[in-house]
């Protein structure tokens, strides 16, 4: 079955009722969405985007991007959407890699776009406009057509959209998802998570991820939820907004402003029946304060690009700061050492899932399918972590943040721990640099409290009397902030490059 026809069963009964609330007061109602993603259908097909077409789509948020996703959908192709802050070198990449038969994107970058398709001998893709208030030839080529639409139906296996990875570390890749695999894990997460018709869901994440995506935008339109739907975060707007909310999803950062804002309360969360928090680690110093402030305990779940979401702490049931919670109903999870065991709790090893919203893997990439997914199944995800005693997972980092100092292993999330709680320590970040004896070195990168007056030497001093000898930062660095990505990961590949030596 196709995606779209999945999502809209769960909207038919709604089909009068609110899908999103803009920030301008108007509102589309289920009917509008549907109707328009129905001329976006039309129109990308007369572009030329066959079933099975990849459809690169570089726009900014809003309403009539939704119905450009959702017409993809309907068109049979395969919706790859970039983030709106990739510039020429990058959609060169991705647009070779891809060779899209179709390019949406702001009129601004539509020249370059343009210009970058000419220039590819193999394919002719063509170029539409879309921007962030809606406007371009997309939208007005969608106006000529009907608001009827037979939705292609597609395979089980047939892709639904691409999306790169981050690729915070080498090129970014493709991951392939299937219409199975988006479909489950949204029926997955909206049994798990209890999502209604009467749920109103704030919407501020990005569309061209995973999170904003999928993970928020099918929860929503496969239970007929309405969304308020806002262009980017902002912790006053969110703080205004909430009252008329029940859920919330969010990156920690989210969580992390809205506290900022001292006067924010109980009283800002009183419609609330969820929080959830995904994509970075949400600190338990956060998890905790956001509790005591507000009452309401977050839920942190755990996922990727490659899989949707794998764990989540429960919605009726122990939320436990610092974990992941369980492994979803749908999906496996495991964790194992180098040598291929089954770790027992409390040992830190590789995490590897399996299930129906796994991807079948990389866009043209047959060597690292071959090299992530094991013999019999599992992906790879590259993710550490150890069950705790009670069952739940704890991720201790990427594997690629694993520092290797002297033949032992440290565990940046330790340290990191250790060295937030020391007073006057906002954050921080531990890495591993090149170190002619030691093969890597521990160093530590570290943002004060306002007005907090740190020292390299005491923050070592205080470290070597907490933790083994080999564990202890050779270098502290006190910084301002550190360099996060659109989805609030901490990028350790920018900081291992400025203090490399
Ligand atoms: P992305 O594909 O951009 O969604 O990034 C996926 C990665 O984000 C995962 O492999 C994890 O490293 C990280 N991640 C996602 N959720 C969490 C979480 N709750 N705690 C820690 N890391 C997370």
């Amino acid at each position: 079955m196709n995606l779209y026809t999945f999502l809209a069963q769960g909207f038919a009964p709604r089909l009068t009722s609110p899908a999103m609330h803009h920030p301008d007061g108007s509102v589309w109602m289920y009917a509008q969405l549907a109707a328009r993603s129905a001329q976006y259908a039309h129109a990308l097909a007369a572009a030329g985007a066959k079933p099975g077409d990849r459809v690169a789509v570089q726009v900014e948020k809003s309403a009539e991007a939704v119905a450009l996703y959702l017409g993809c959908l309907r068109a049979g192709a395969v919706f790859l959407p970039l983030n709106t802050g990739y510039q020429k070198s990058e959609l060169a990449y991705f647009i070779g890699n891809a060779e899209p038969s179709v390019i949406v994107c702001d009129p601004e970058k539509a020249e370059i776009l343009g210009r970058l398709s000419s220039e590819s001998a193999v394919f002719t893709p063509q170029v539409l406009t879309l921007d962030a208030l809606g406007r371009g030839s997309v939208a007005d080529a969608a106006n000529t057509h009907s608001t009827e639409f037979e939705t292609i139906v597609r395979a089980d296996e047939d892709l639904a959209a691409i999306l790169y990875t981050s690729g915070t570390t080498g090129r970014s890749k493709g991951a392939m998802l299937t219409h199975a695999n988006l479909a489950s894990n949204a029926d997955t997460l909206v049994n798990y998570w209890g999502f209604s018709a009467n749920d109103v869901l704030l919407h501020m994440l990005p569309i061209y991820h995973v999170h904003g995506l999928f993970v928020a935008l099918h929860c929503a339109l496969r239970s007929g939820a309405a969304m308020l739907f806002e262009p980017k975060f902002d912790g006053a707007r969110a703080k205004a907004l909430l009252p008329r909310a029940t859920v919330m999803m969010g990156v920690p950062t989210f969580y992390t402003r809205l506290l900022v804002d001292a006067q924010f309360g109980k009283d800002d969360c009183k419609t609330i029946r969820l929080f959830i928090s995904g994509s970075a680690p949400l600190l338990a110093e956060t998890h905790n304060e956001f509790s005591a402030r507000t009452g309401q305990v977050i839920l942190e779940r755990y996922g990727m690009t490659e899989t949707g979401m794998n764990t989540s702490n429960p919605l009726v049931g122990a939320r436990i700061a610092g974990t992941v919670g369980l492994p979803l109903p749908s999906t496996q999870a495991r964790v194992r050492d180098d040598a291929g065991n089954v770790c027992a709790a409390n040992q830190i090893g590789g995490i590897e899932v399996k299930g129906p919203n796994v991807f079948p893997g990389y866009w043209r990439m047959p060597e690292k399918n071959a090299e992530e997914f094991t013999t019999d199944g599992f992906f790879k995800t590259g993710d550490m972590g150890q069950w705790l005693p009670n069952g739940y997972l704890q991720i201790v980092g990427r594997e690629k943040d694993l520092i290797i100092t002297g033949g032992l292993n440290v565990y940046p999330k330790e340290l990191e721990e250790k060295m937030d709680a020391l007073p006057g320590v906002l954050e921080s970040a531990v890495i591993g640099i090149p170190h002619p004896d030691f093969g890597e070195a521990v160093v530590a990168v570290v943002v004060p409290k306002p007005a907090a007056q740190l020292e390299e030497a005491a923050l070592i001093a205080i470290m070597k009397a907490e933790v083994a000898n080999f564990k202890v930062p050779k270098r502290v660095h006190i910084v301002a902030e550190l360099p996060r990505n659109a989805m609030g990961k901490v990028q350790k590949n920018v900081l291992r490059d400025m203090f490399k030596t």
